[in-house]
């Protein structure tokens, strides 16, 4: 199996990488912000829970994101692996990933962390808002709190890759296409 942990701050493009990373290594994508959408389409319990913290830019609580994890993992063991994106994104869900994929007998093989200056990231959110309908991508300040919240919860994650040497900076800016060819040269590396 080959996992991916695609990292990085909101508007970095993780999402955008993840298509093309889907494509070429032929694995699962995993975006919690996606999960939690569909659920909130579905106005289920926990996709009404997870709404109120969204649209003010806070984290969903631990307890949720690593139990809807943990249900997908168990549903696919025979995958060729994952693309894990917007998770994990506190070092209890790092944790919680580590617990759940030794289960498995297979390691996170890699943090794939792509920098983006923060006005640029504003930029291209705001863009993505006029598009996306997502509530959080529409207000400057909301945004603002969503950077935030990356800077104190979840880039100390990269100390906790770092430490197992399996994280790798990319530079974020750039064609699409360039991005996704320096995504795939470092993943061929591992
Ligand atoms: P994203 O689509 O990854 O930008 O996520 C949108 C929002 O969903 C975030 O601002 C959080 O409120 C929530 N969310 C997504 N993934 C997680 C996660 N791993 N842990 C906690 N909250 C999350």
């Amino acid at each position: 199996m080959l996992n991916l942990v695609l990292f990085g701050p909101p508007g970095a493009g993780k999402g955008t990488q993840a298509d093309f990373l889907i494509e070429k290594f032929k694995l699962i994508h995993l975006s919690t912000g996606d999960l939690l959408r569909t659920q909130i389409a579905a106005e289920s319990e926990l996709g009404i829970e997870a709404k109120s913290y969204m649209d003010r830019g806070f984290l969903v609580p631990d307890s949720i994101v690593i139990g809807m994890i943990k249900s997908i993992l168990q549903e696919n063991e025979n995958a060729n692996g994952y693309i894990f994106d917007g998770f994990p994104r506190t070092v209890e869900q790092a944790k919680a990933l580590d617990i759940l994929l030794d289960e498995m007998d297979t390691p996170v093989n890699g943090m794939i962390c792509l920098c983006v200056e923060k006005d640029e990231l504003i930029n291209r959110i705001i863009h993505r808002g006029k598009t996306s309908g997502r509530p959080d991508d529409q207000d400057v300040s909301i945004i603002g709190n969503r950077i935030h919240v990356y800077n104190e919860k979840t880039k100390p994650l990269t100390e906790y890759y770092k430490a197992q040497n399996k994280y790798f900076k990319i530079k974020g800016v750039g064609s699409v296409e360039e991005i996704a060819q320096r995504v795939i040269d470092t993943v061929a590396t591992l």
